[in-house]
């Protein structure tokens, strides 16, 4: 096993997106200055994470930062999740996925599974590995797995594996893979099955929270000794509010449960930043029992605050920096 006393680390990574088009043209301003590499100043009020993303910044230099170090301890044992969050066309699907099969716009899931592979082959030959990958989201509290055909609502409990890894997500289809090309098409077949689900997948992926779940477990041929680790990869759902007349009966059932995950999101992350090691608020929501044992003590935990630079977004973006604070 890792060595548990190792120190949860949170980090926060604030990354802006460019204008888009429309922005443009309907002569949006474009509010962010940025100020060496972690802080930025919006709205003239002046905000510090661990590194700020300015606009022009590549997929490459976003994963070196923030995933890079994350696959080597996942392969030494440890536990860990990325998460995205951020309002609807932030940037998140972007950071986290990016183009599945464009070397240059590859987000952080296909650069992690080719990282993974290609430290697996430079590794001991007596070192068996068995790598699988659970795919699925969470909307309104309840888990739907993609990976299977019909997706499925799952139930699931925790349950104590071989490696005393806590697994809520039983009920979830685990696919073995063996390349980051069979990694690559089990994100393609999940995604494939979102759309055949659901009518809008713009509106429904900003209202779920999707999950892809890889875990490593590594054998030693002679010596039998077993090391597991595991890393979430999180595509929040859109963080903005809904305007207070907008929505009603199903829509606003909707919001209130997106609003009400997030924000136990933040309880949790905010009571680890302060280093509490009890009364961590785990419980309150579905997804924050699911991540519990990636979340706290023996772990790894990136946060990617997506922004929006545009005028237009102005209220949206303050709300999203004041929630990255808040883990800092
Ligand atoms: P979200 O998942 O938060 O709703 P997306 O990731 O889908 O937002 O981004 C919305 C649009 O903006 C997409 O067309 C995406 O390609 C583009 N985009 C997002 N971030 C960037 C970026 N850093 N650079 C260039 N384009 C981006
Ligand atoms: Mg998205």
């Amino acid at each position: 096993m890792a060595d548990a006393d190792a120190e949860c680390n949170i980090k926060v990574l604030c990354r802006f997106r460019p204008l888009n088009k429309s922005e443009i043209i309907r002569g949006d301003k474009f509010i962010p200055i940025f100020q060496g590499e972690d802080t930025v100043i919006f709205g003239g009020k002046s905000y510090v994470f661990d590194q700020v993303f300015p606009t022009n910044t590549t997929q490459e230099q976003v994963y070196n930062v923030s995933a890079k170090e994350i696959v080597k301890d996942v392969l030494r044992g440890y536990n860990g999740t990325i998460f995205a969050y951020g309002q609807t066309s932030s940037g998140k699907t972007h950071t986290m996925e990016g183009s599945l099969h464009d070397p240059k716009g590859m987000g952080i899931i296909p650069r992690i599974s080719g990282d993974i592979f290609e430290h697996i082959f430079a590794m001991d030959e007596n070192l068996e590995f068995h790598i699988k990958v659970s795919y699925f989201e969470i909307y309104m509290d309840k888990i739907r797995d993609l990976l299977d055909g019909v997706c499925l609502f799952v139930y699931f409990e925790a349950q104590i594996n071989e490696c005393t890894c806590v697994s809520f997500t039983k009920g979830c289809t685990e696919r073995f893979v063996t390349s980051s090309e069979e990694v690559m098409d089990v994100i393609d077949e999940g995604k494939a099955n979102r759309h055949v689900a659901v009518t809008n997948m713009n509106e429904h992926s900003s209202r779920s929270h999707s999950i892809f779940l890889i875990n490593i477990k590594q054998e030693h041929v002679e010596t039998e000794q077993k090391l597991c680790g595991k890393l979430y990869l999180v595509d929040l759902a859109g963080s903005e509010k809904v305007s207070k007349t907008g929505a009603e009966g199903a829509l606003l059932d909707e919001a209130k449960n997106i609003n009400k995950s997030l924000s136990a999101l933040g309880n949790v992350i905010s009571a680890l930043a302060e280093g509490r090691k009890s009364h961590v608020p785990y419980r309150d929501s579905k997804m924050t029992r699911i991540l519990q044992d990636s979340l706290g003590g023996n772990c790894r935990t990136t946060m990617f605050i997506c922004c929006s630079p545009s005028s237009y977004n102005d209220v949206e973006t303050k709300s999203t920096l004041m929630f990255g604070q808040r883990a800092k």
